[in-house]
């Protein structure tokens, strides 16, 4: 049975006031499948829930916005004919095209509807997610076939500002490239059986699971890198590029249970990722991880500290275990509707 690693380390110090001796617990933790750390602290109100009106926000920047409707069709590039004749890729109020700031040799831009400029994630729903993400894979397969030496495809979503976003109109984004990010690279090098002694020893613990759908299992992350993160593993595919309708269906589903939940919890920024490995990597599950970001309001605090940024070490205050209870009953409410759908 894997061991999920942790060292205790303890802070003393003297009270400013009263000079009494303050001891303050930090929990380190190791991740069992990249090896890098992460640091537990004590609730410190680092993560204050939304307070920001982000309507009026919206109302305000809305009539700049490129992804509207009276400017998407305008003012966004084309894919290249050789992926898509139409150049746009268009599913259900889903509408893909090409990054105008690109990050790779293939990026893309999907917004879940140029309607829907402000979309709280108290109000996303399985359809608009599931419609993006067949986008997304549309584009992925597309680009694969029109390129064979892009095989490392992810999916990704930096949502609202303090994510990196810099539109405010919701959108995920695409990368499919020759060359595999950081953490692409070292999640494919993982060997199969450590993913699957990790996913058994979460489930023997049972304290971070929250469910799984026919193929696809969910879990706050044992180490996490950002604010109340929850990984997924997808099994018997590695890439974005082989999801099928079904496969859609669960991760829509699981993604719609995690923004709505985070909504709850007062969060309403989020990041993505969709790490895909080659097509038929064998033993490797298609990993997803998701996470929030701090809210936005004049003078916020990021959460990306010289911690995540340059020591690679996480370092959040809301405890996996906190998070798994808060969380727990919505996944589980709603997974079993999705089990007898
Ligand atoms: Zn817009």
């Amino acid at each position: 049975m894997l061991e999920l690693e942790r060292t205790i380390l303890t802070a003393e110090m003297l009270a400013p006031d009263t000079g009494e001796l303050i001891s303050t617990r930090v929990e380190v933790r190791v991740d069992p499948l990249t090896g890098h750390t992460s640091r537990i602290l004590p609730n410190r109100g680092l993560m204050p829930p939304n307070d920001f009106d982000l309507e009026a926000f919206a109302r305000e920047n809305q009539p700049r916005c490129p992804f509207c409707p009276d400017r998407i069709e305008r003012l966004t590039p084309r894919l290249a004919p050789a992926i898509e004749p139409d150049g746009r890729i268009a599913r259900g109020e889903a509408l893909l095209f090409p990054n105008l700031h690109a990050y790779s040799s293939h990026s893309c831009v999907s917004v879940y509807s140029p309607r829907l400029h402000y979309l709280p994630l108290g109000r996303f729903t399985e359809r608009l997610i599931a419609d993006n993400l067949t986008a997304q894979v549309a584009y992925a397969k597309a680009v694969m076939a029109a390129d064979p030496d892009s095989r490392w495809a992810s999916i990704n979503a930096n949502h609202m500002l303090p994510s990196g976003s810099s539109l405010f109109h919701p959108h995920l984004q695409g990368v499919v490239d020759s060359r595999p990010t950081t953490l692409q690279r070292m999640l494919a090098e993982v060997p199969a059986a450590r993913f699957d002694a990790y996913l058994e020893a979460e489930r023997q613990s049972g304290e971070r699971m929250l469910g799984r759908t026919g193929r696809v299992e969910w879990l706050v992350s044992f180490a996490p890198i950002a604010p109340a993160e929850l990984r997924a593993f997808v099994g018997g595919v590695s890439s974005p590029a082989e999801l099928d309708e079904a496969l859609i269906g669960e991760l829509a589903h699981g993604l719609t249970c995690a923004v709505n939940a985070y909504a709850e919890l007062g969060y309403e920024s989020f990041n993505l990722a969709m790490y895909g490995a080659p097509p038929a990597t064998a033993g490797y599950p298609l990993n997803l991880r998701i996470a929030c970001r701090s809210n936005l309001r004049p003078f916020y605090r990021s959460d990306s500290t010289f911690l995540e940024r340059f020591h690679w070490e996480g370092a959040v205050d809301l405890a996996p275990e906190d998070v798994a209870d808060r969380l727990r009953d919505r996944f589980t409410s709603a997974m079993s509707r999705h089990d007898i759908s």
